[in-house]
């Protein structure tokens, strides 16, 4: 992930702030997913105007060797944009790890102001060879009263920071009436924030593929979009690959040829896009991240401007949402400038 949580707007206030914040709640929700609720006065000073849909924050995870102590953080707060440069040339085992995760509900208008986040519990996939990572072995041992610090926006920016501008959300559906949702367990919290927004009238898929029908969520929305949970059957011993159901799925909705009313020549009816070695390179490709000019060099060529109302969110594992960006660009000829491919974790790698 990059470090983009300290730009600064062209106010004094920095867009992002650290939180030191306490462990209030810790609950399992289901076989694979923890949510741990996160409080502090501080929070006060946290949040964007509008809703957080997926917004992500970091987590500043303690090492094993700091024993409780506080961390030595570089200085967030300024607003000074070296500080992951600092933090990154830190010893690994006095700064920790940062992680990224998903703010799935915040109550900061509470008296004592709070956010959920939802910890995928993912060593154990029994059927997929992984490892616990820190921040899912510091969610395993959390406890009411633990201390974390936390990196989100800074919400006396807020008049800036909106859904719209703030670099930590990605969902820009514009005026699309037609959207798709797709993504892994990791993606969940985010698709059940998106979901809670979006209003009636708007149509579409939301498919969520997660590790056995126990991970199961009752999600609201008041859109008219079909929403899927796929189980790869994880408890049964005989787990589907990861992705496996969501590709089906997906291609399933969204089918070739013809479907945003072009016909596909020479097999493809939109531009290859460019390669990217997922092992090597962040996979984060959004219309808020493509410039003009690379928006422009993308566009499908058949296909009129503004034809098509529909928006696409994709997230999860790197290889999967990398398949799909490429069924979704090249088989069905879905404009960039629709879709936001997003790879949340790579299968075999930790995340910086
Ligand atoms: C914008 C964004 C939002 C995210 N939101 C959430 C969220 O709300 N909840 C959530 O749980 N995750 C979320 N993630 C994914 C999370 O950041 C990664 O899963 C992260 O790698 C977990 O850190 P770790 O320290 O546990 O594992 P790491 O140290 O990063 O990785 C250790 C090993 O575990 C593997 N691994 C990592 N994640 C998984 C997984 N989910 N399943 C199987 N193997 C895995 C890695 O491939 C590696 O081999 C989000 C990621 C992004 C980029």
């Amino acid at each position: 992930m990059n470090a983009d949580t300290t730009v600064q707007n062209a106010t004094t206030e920095p867009m992002t702030l650290a939180f030191d914040v306490t462990v209030t709640a810790v609950q399992d929700l289901s076989p694979n997913f923890r949510r741990i609720t996160f409080g502090g006065y501080c929070l006060r000073g946290f949040g964007v105007s509008g809703r957080t849909l997926d917004l992500r924050i970091k987590l500043m995870i303690p090492s094993l060797d700091s024993h409780g102590r506080p961390l030595p953080l570089p200085s967030f707060n300024t607003g000074d944009a070296g500080w992951y440069q600092e933090w990154l040339a830190m010893d690994p085992s006095v700064r920790g790890s940062m992680r990224t995760y998903t703010v799935r509900n915040e109550r900061l208008d509470s008296v004592y102001p709070e956010i959920d986040v939802d910890f995928v519990m993912h060593f154990d996939d029994g059927a997929v060879e992984t490892t616990a990572g820190p921040a899912v072995n510091w969610a395993l041992a959390a406890k009411p009263g633990d201390s974390i610090t936390i990196i989100g926006p800074n919400n006396r920016a807020a008049h800036c920071i909106t859904a719209e501008t703030y670099s930590g959300i990605e969902w820009r559906p514009g005026l699309a009436q037609r959207v798709l949702l797709a993504g892994d367990e990791t993606a969940v919290p985010a698709i059940g924030a998106i979901l809670e927004s979006l209003s009636a009238g708007i149509t579409g898929h939301a498919f969520l593929e997660v590790p056995e029908a126990g991970d199961f969520q009752d999600l609201a929305t008041d859109a008219d979009v079909e929403i899927t949970w796929l189980a790869r059957g994880a408890s049964l011993g005989r787990s589907r690959p990861h992705g496996e159901l969501l590709k089906q799925a997906v291609r399933g909705a969204v089918p070739v040829p013809g479907w945003v009313g072009i016909t596909p020549l020479d097999g493809a009816a939109g531009p290859e896009p460019e390669e990217v070695n997922v092992d090597e390179d962040l996979l984060w490709e959004t219309p808020l991240r493509m410039d003009a000019a690379a928006i422009e060099a993308s566009r499908n060529p058949n296909l009129p401007a503004g034809a098509l109302p529909f928006y696409a969110w994709i997230a999860g594992e790197a290889g999967v949402v990398k398949d799909l960006r490429r069924y979704l660009v090249r088989d069905v000829g879905i404009d960039r400038k629709q879709v936001a491919f997003m790879g949340y974790w790579r299968k075999g790698k930790a995340e910086l």
